[in-house]
């Protein structure tokens, strides 16, 4: 069998055009779109996340204020900057990009960055609405996957969706929406005993290890949706946490990396600021 190839690129292309509407439509009602982006440092993959983001916001109509601090800036700095971007008016949504360089302390710094402004999802207040099934901004990476799984026609209703990590911002909440989506969800972790026979029983399978093909051919059932997270820097280019030549050979769809759910997760940023600022217009009319 060869799978399904659920590529991102098309997805975004259908997502983009209605957040290009969007977008326009707050324009012309008077309301610019605004995301915040703090780097810190000069880590060089977040330089190429955060270029990636710029981009996307120009595409869209978003306007995009990048901030850039020095890596031997101190905590109370930092916090002091979100603070500022959060009392700004002009800004809609605010990103941290990640990991801070050594030293910092990424959750005291998020915790500066209010839930009305919470672009990536990751504030205590949006993991709560995550798990009472209530409004609220989802984590990007998930969000996309969910996304991702729609425009492939994969309806998770009544699956056996198994989860292969449980980070806080892509395993656990991808699982929560999963289950929000009435699948039958098994969440694995390091600490997994006999991993191999979880993976087999899922209909859908989420990898978000950070190993590279850490899922081989002989973990995924025949047919099963696989779900490719992993981003991983290899001496041989980028390699997702699936082996994708042996289970592209047996699953039924599977994401490329790169390509698929990457590409996803600026889209989900773009789509939650836009949501984010439509929140706050509707509010200032009541
Ligand atoms: P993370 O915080 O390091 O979490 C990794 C998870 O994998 C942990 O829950 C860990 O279990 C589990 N794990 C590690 N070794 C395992 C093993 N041998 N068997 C079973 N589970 C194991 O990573 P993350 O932030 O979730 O990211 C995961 C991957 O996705 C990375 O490659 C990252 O680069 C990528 N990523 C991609 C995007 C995107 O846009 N596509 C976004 C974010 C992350 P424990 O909890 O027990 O330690």
């Amino acid at each position: 069998m060869s799978a399904l190839i659920m590529a991102g690129a098309p997805c975004v292309e259908a997502l983009e055009e209605k957040q290009k509407m969007r977008v326009a439509a707050l324009k012309e009602a008077g309301k610019e779109v605004c995301l915040a982006v703090v780097r810190v440092g000069d880590d060089p993959a977040s330089i190429v996340y955060v270029r990636n983001k710029k981009k996307a916001c120009e595409r869209i109509g978003i306007v995009s204020r990048e901030v850039l601090l020095g890596a031997e800036i101190s905590q109370e700095a930092l916090e002091a900057e979100l603070d500022q971007l959060a009392a700004d008016e002009k800004v809609d949504g605010i990103l941290l990009q990640l990991p801070l360089p050594k030293g910092l302390d990424e959750k005291k710094a998020l915790a500066h960055i209010p839930a009305e402004k919470d672009a990536d999802g990751f504030a205590d207040e949006n993991a709560g609405t995550l798990i009472n099934g209530t409004k609220g901004t989802l984590p990007c990476t998930p969000r996309g996957i969910m996304a991702l799984l729609s425009f492939y026609g994969v309806d998770p209703k009544g699956k056996h969706a198994v989860v292969v990590g449980r980070s806080a911002i892509v395993g656990k909440p991808a699982a929560l929406m999963l289950l929000n989506a009435d699948a039958t969800v098994t969440i694995c972790h390091s600490k997994t005993k006999d991993l191999a026979k979880w993976t087999r029983e899922a209909d859908i399978l989420v990898a978000a290890v950070g190993r590279p093909g850490f899922i081989t051919g002989d973990m995924v059932k025949p047919g099963a949706v696989v779900v490719d997270v992993g981003i991983n820097r290899t001496p041989d280019g980028l390699r997702g946490d699936v082996d994708f030549e042996a289970v592209s050979e047996i699953a039924s769809a599977i994401t490329p990396v790169p390509g698929g759910v990457g590409k996803m997760t600026v889209c989900m940023l773009m789509q939650n600021v836009i949501d984010l600022k439509e929140q706050k217009a509707a509010a200032a009319v009541e």
